[in-house]
């Protein structure tokens, strides 16, 4: 009788046993065999519960005409191409914009400073310069090419020796006198070089007094960036105090998102260089701070070019 049984069984493939005198340990099975085709999973085991289910209700001649067919994929045999594609295409896709991201990061473009406004607290500012956010006073010299490396620098005590007091343009003096040579040496070796200064206006409050503020340090921006020409010059001064205000960060994200082309500067070969370096004796520690705060690294202007870039 069992003997009988087992080749009523035999006589039929596996894949098309009746639930009826299918085994547990072959249910077990075929549902182990779904779960091997996830494509596969949810229509055949719906498959099986739902034959399983009619099968206990209806008779024996239904059951022994149904059968489960575990090895049917007809409907759903097609998603497997489809997927492939799918993924094949979104692998291309990947490798095409990690391509065109590589290519934005390592290449160099010319950069152009977007416009801004044409006045600094209804003063005119000077030929070239322009104003962004209604405080930070911008200008480029020479012909500003985007890079991941960034070389940023303090102006006044740094790059520059200037008087506490007054308002001549001219007064000013190359802190070191080979300052115009290391930045043409790191223009040369890829580096963008970018002067970020505060000069608070807020104070002022006549137009004359603003006016004079403005000419005297767009005067000797300008004088420094004649005395290191060719070298092209990135020049924000902060003149409120707002965020772009070192230590704040904003004249950097000014910088990182519209004027570098779109490159995004690597820290780790950037710098930034300053005077306010919370030593003793310093004014202030608001270069370190900023630098800190824009993952930079830091040196202060005796580090760099008395130690770093000897004279
Ligand atoms: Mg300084």
């Amino acid at each position: 009788m069992g003997a009988a049984r087992g080749r009523e069984r035999d006589g039929l493939p596996h894949h098309k046993r009746s639930v009826a005198t299918a085994p547990l340990s072959l249910l077990t099975a075929a549902l182990a065999f779904a779960g091997r085709a996830p494509a596969l999973r949810l229509r055949s085991t719906h498959s099986i519960l739902a034959k399983m289910s009619a099968s206990n209700g209806g008779s024996a001649e239904k059951r022994s005409a149904e059968s489960i067919d575990l090895g049917s994929t007809d409907e759903d045999e097609p998603e497997t191409p489809s997927k492939a594609a799918r993924t094949t295409a979104a692998a291309a896709s990947m490798a095409s914009s990690a391509a065109a991201a590589a290519a934005a990061s390592s290449s160099t473009t010319t950069v152009t400073v977007p416009a801004g406004a044409s006045t600094l607290r209804a003063v005119k500012v000077p030929p070239g310069w322009s104003v962004h956010g209604g405080s930070l006073l911008v200008k480029s010299y020479g012909a500003l090419t985007s890079s991941t490396k960034i070389a940023a620098f303090d102006f006044d005590g740094c790059l520059a020796r200037t008087p506490l007091g007054g308002n001549d343009p001219n007064a000013w003096s190359m802190q070191y006198k080979h300052v115009p040579s290391v930045l043409a040496s790191l223009h040369a070796s890829g580096h963008a070089i970018v002067i970020v200064t505060n000069e608070s206006m807020d104070r002022l409050k006549k137009e004359e007094a603003i006016r004079n503020n403005i000419l005297k340090k767009c005067g000797r921006l300008d004088g420094f960036a004649k005395a290191c020409a060719p070298t092209p010059i990135l020049c924000l001064c902060a003149t409120a105090k707002d965020s772009y205000r070192k230590p704040e960060t904003g004249a950097w994200s000014f910088f990182t998102s519209q004027c570098n082309g779109g490159v995004v500067p690597e820290v780790a070969k950037s710098f930034f260089v300053g005077d306010a370096a919370g030593r003793p004796g310093d004014h202030s520690d608001s270069d370190r701070v900023f630098a800190e705060q824009c993952k930079l690294p830091f040196h202060d202007e005796k580090e760099f070019f008395e130690r770093m870039h000897k004279p």
